[in-house]
């Protein structure tokens, strides 16, 4: 592990091309350590690595990753000082107001607009996220394992999907499952019935379970710091014509979606793809999203399948193709599946069939 944590050190200072990195997003934080807490800054200069911490973690940091990073039970501000007299300095930008206050006062004679041949302060998010978006093979090992807990999760909440059941209890079973399992949730489950199902980002609800009604589930574990994440889409009794047809136009939109996802193909070529299909089906309009999403420490990274996003793909890039179509006052249909692209085309990490699945509700 040491020398994994050193080559993506090293990889960020390079990358960043200044004298001292000043990192502290929880995010970043735990990429770069493997350790989960809001309460540890990373310093990084030409020669040394620092954890700035309190007692509460040292002991622990000092085990775990003594032999990377020199852990100090110490005051940021000590550090700032010592710092101040490089001329640039590269700052993640998601920090809190305190940290800001101390750095505006600390560094007050830098500046930031990049131009100056002053000292500058340097973003550095955009960087660190570039790198993220790559996933070494340790990282893609943690998502499937993830994921292998969220396909889990959904092969037993089948058998709690009954007439009368509310949004809450499903919602509430997928989070014990998960729990279960030894994950945490990697964002607010979703739980859609019926009507609700239009509503892409449905709040659940105690909404009660029909006969020949849609149920979207769209939910994901955590585990060891890395998400995954997954959209169902079930039929409760029955599901007539339309239901079927939009359920069959969404599938194969998901499919064309991932039939195009590649390395070297640009995020926006693959959304438009899936898009155009759907186009042609009729239900354009009703798509009302970017078809995915890249999925690692956060749930939501960079880059992304939309319109937005003209950059080449990279191979390592984990991603969703989550296609949807919803409409207003009658039902909705989304099929997520999370995948590593490479360069010969894209590996589903997601198990679970897609098939339509109609519960029997006798
Ligand atoms: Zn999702
Ligand atoms: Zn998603």
């Amino acid at each position: 592990m040491k020398e994994h944590y050193i080559s993506i050190i090293n990889n960020l200072y390079a990358a960043c091309d200044c004298d001292a990195l000043i990192i502290s997003s929880p995010s970043d934080t735990l990429y770069l350590t493997g350790y989960t807490s809001s309460d540890i800054i990373i310093v990084i200069d030409s020669n040394s690595r620092y954890i700035f911490t309190d007692k509460r973690y040292t002991t622990e940091l000092s085990a775990l990753l003594g032999d990377v990073y020199e852990i100090v039970d110490g005051n940021i501000g000590d550090i700032y000082k010592h710092l101040r007299g490089l001329k640039r300095i590269g700052i993640d930008e998601d920090i809190s107001y305190s940290q800001f206050l101390l750095t505006v006062n600390t560094f007050n004679d830098y500046t930031y607009d990049g131009k100056s041949d002053t000292r500058l302060l340097i973003p550095i998010h955009s960087v660190i996220s570039k790198i993220r978006a790559v996933k070494s093979e340790c990282e893609i090992k943690a998502i499937e394992r993830s994921q292998s807990i969220t396909d889990s999760a959904f092969k037993e909440i089948k058998h709690y999907i009954k007439r009368g059941v509310s949004e809450i209890e499903i919602a509430a079973r997928l989070d014990y499952l998960i729990n279960s399992m030894g994950a945490r949730t990697a964002f607010d489950t979703i739980v859609a019935f019926g009507e609700n199902t239009a509503c892409p980002h449905a709040h659940p609800s105690f909404r009660q379970l029909k006969d020949g009604e849609f149920v979207t589930m769209d939910f994901g574990a955590k585990l060891n710091g890395y998400c995954s994440d997954m959209t169902r889409t079930l039929a409760f009794g029955s599901a007539d014509a339309e239901m079927r047809k939009v359920y069959d136009s969404v599938l194969r939109a998901n499919i064309i979606g991932i039939s195009a996802l590649r390395a070297g193909k640009s995020g926006c070529d693959v959304d438009k793809e899936a898009r155009d299909y759907l186009t042609s089906c009729g239900y354009g309009e009703f798509f009302t999203h970017s078809l995915g999403h890249s999925v690692g420490i956060d749930i939501h990274e960079e880059p992304v399948l939309s319109a937005r996003n003209s950059k080449p793909l990279l191979s390592g890039t984990v991603i969703t193709i989550e296609p949807g179509v919803y409409i207003p006052g009658k039902f909705g249909v989304r099929i997520e599946d999370m995948l590593k692209i490479t360069e010969e085309g894209a590996y589903n990490l997601t198990k679970s069939s897609k098939s339509l699945i109609i519960i029997d509700g006798n």
